[in-house]
């Protein structure tokens, strides 16, 4: 069983000491310290939590990090403002605005603010449409994340069944480009896929990115299908905190499946990983410096 599971925290903590060493080198050999600055609207503890767990891993790999807390009540155009300055920045490479947003705040609008090149989230629609082309991106962390750890389990992707369930712009879109980027052949399903345990059963990949505590079964899987689980459900089971589960239900796939990320310490330790990646890549990219391959 063992065997089976995808360590996401081992995997990301290798990822983050890459990171680390190709900030050291920036540092040495071009005298740049790559920033990232994080703008948090608003007192959501969910994203409190992220955003000083973005800080303390960003100061952690050598880069700077600046952080922007800004009272719920901010206007749409102050906003704007803040993204602007940060564009003109030069000591920031990378920038994120924490979503959710509160309702008065437009949040397309706010993701068409943020200059491409420093778009470390790869939401905004320029780096969107170069994934789409097969162009120079700035990848959305959670799937790159996720497709890292199926190069690195499965080595060559070429010519695999892919499916990936979800179609969000942040997961499903952005996932099913970058495995055919790698040549798998793709399906991407979403609630009106019809008979969907027979669509996830022809997946050598299937990637579950829904939002639906263990939707995913047993005899959904082909048996040796790698099974990567993007789902973060809390469930409340009337302890003190409620209980982390995945799109997949955990104990009757792991026992088909070739290899399966578990929740927690799956998908999830990569995505803020893959994030101080992103900001040495765009870092680099701005200097017109060669990218370390990590
Ligand atoms: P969205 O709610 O934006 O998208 C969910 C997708 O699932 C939609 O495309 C929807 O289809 C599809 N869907 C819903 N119900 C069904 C169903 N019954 N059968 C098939 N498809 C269905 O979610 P996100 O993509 O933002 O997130 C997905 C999950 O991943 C969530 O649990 C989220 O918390 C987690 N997540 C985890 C991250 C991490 O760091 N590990 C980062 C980001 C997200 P349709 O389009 O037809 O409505």
């Amino acid at each position: 069983m063992s065997g089976k599971i995808i360590d996401g925290k081992e995997f990301a903590a290798a990822l983050r000491g890459r990171v680390a060493d190709s900030v050291a080198a920036l540092k040495r050999d071009h005298g740049l310290t790559p920033g990232l600055a994080v703008v948090l609207v608003g007192e959501n503890p969910a994203s409190q939590v992220y955003v000083r767990s973005k800080g303390k891993q960003t100061q952690e790999t050598g880069m700077n990090s600046y952080q922007h807390n800004l009272p719920a009540e901010t206007t749409q155009a102050d906003l704007l403002a803040l993204i602007g300055r940060l564009n003109a920045d030069d000591s920031v490479h990378g920038i994120l605005v924490q979503l959710p947003l509160p309702d008065q705040i437009d949040e397309q609008s706010v993701i068409d603010a943020i200059d491409p090149a420093k778009d470390v989230d790869g939401f905004h629609v320029i780096n969107a449409g170069r994934l789409a082309t097969g162009g120079k991106a700035m990848v959305p962390c959670t799937p790159l994340g996720c497709l890292m750890m199926l190069k690195h389990r499965l080595g060559d992707l070429s010519g695999l069944e892919a499916v990936v369930v979800g179609r969000s712009n942040i997961v499903g879109k952005p996932m099913a480009a970058l495995l055919l980027g790698e040549h798998c052949t793709v399906t991407l399903a979403h609630s009106r896929t019809r008979d969907l345990p027979a669509v996830c059963r022809r997946a050598d990949i299937l990637v579950a990115a829904v939002g639906r505590p263990e939707m995913i079964r047993g005899d959904w899987v082909k048996p040796g299908a790698t099974v990567s689980d993007v789902g973060i459900n809390r469930i409340d089971t009337g302890g003190d905190k409620p209980k982390l589960v995945g799109d997949v239900a955990f104990a009757e796939v792991s026992e088909v499946a070739g290899g399966i990320t578990p929740v927690p310490g799956g998908v999830g330790p990569m995505t803020i990983a893959v994030l101080l990646r992103n900001t040495v890549i765009a870092t680099c990219r701005q200097a017109g410096i060669d990218e370390p391959d990590i």
